[in-house]
């Protein structure tokens, strides 16, 4: 029996990729949340850098959206200790107007872009998806590892 459209579903929910979402708003966690759940990946939040960092630790995500402004450990601080935990972890800043020598720092310290705030969040779903499934970034549909 040849497997359907459905098992393939599955197959590559096994290979779920990971994507960490880390801001002090809740709302903003739970609406990036729903929909990166929604595209099919495994998704984990943290309000702070120390649950973030213990996330990036245990889980290992494959993707961060991360928030410039974080109470405590800033987004700049905690993209660095990502990047040290693992430098092929990548990493999209949230920030807010202004932020621009931030912004600088961030992508000198290895974040992929930036998304100013309010952001499009469909602008947003499909960088994320060409990070995670588009081109140069691995192929989604290669089969073996
Ligand atoms: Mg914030």
């Amino acid at each position: 029996m040849s497997p359907g459209v459905a098992d393939l579903w599955e197959v590559f929910r096994l290979d779920n990729k990971k994507v960490l979402i880390v801001d002090d708003q809740n709302g903003i966690r739970v609406l990036l949340m729903e929909v990166f759940s929604s595209e099919g990946y495994n998704t984990f939040q943290a309000s702070n850098g120390k649950l973030a960092l213990e996330i990036v630790r245990s889980e290992s995500p494959d993707l961060v959206l991360l928030d410039m402004k974080i109470p405590g450990m800033d987004g700049l601080e905690i993209l660095k200790h990502v990047k040290a935990i693992n430098k092929d972890i990548k990493v999209i800043m949230m920030t807010a107007y202004g932020e621009l020598d931030m912004i600088k720092e961030a992508t000198d310290h290895g974040a992929l872009m930036h998304f100013t705030k309010p952001f499009d969040i469909d602008e947003m779903r499909i960088a994320v998806n060409m990070q995670l499934r588009g081109k140069g970034s691995g192929n989604w549909f290669a089969t073996g590892s």
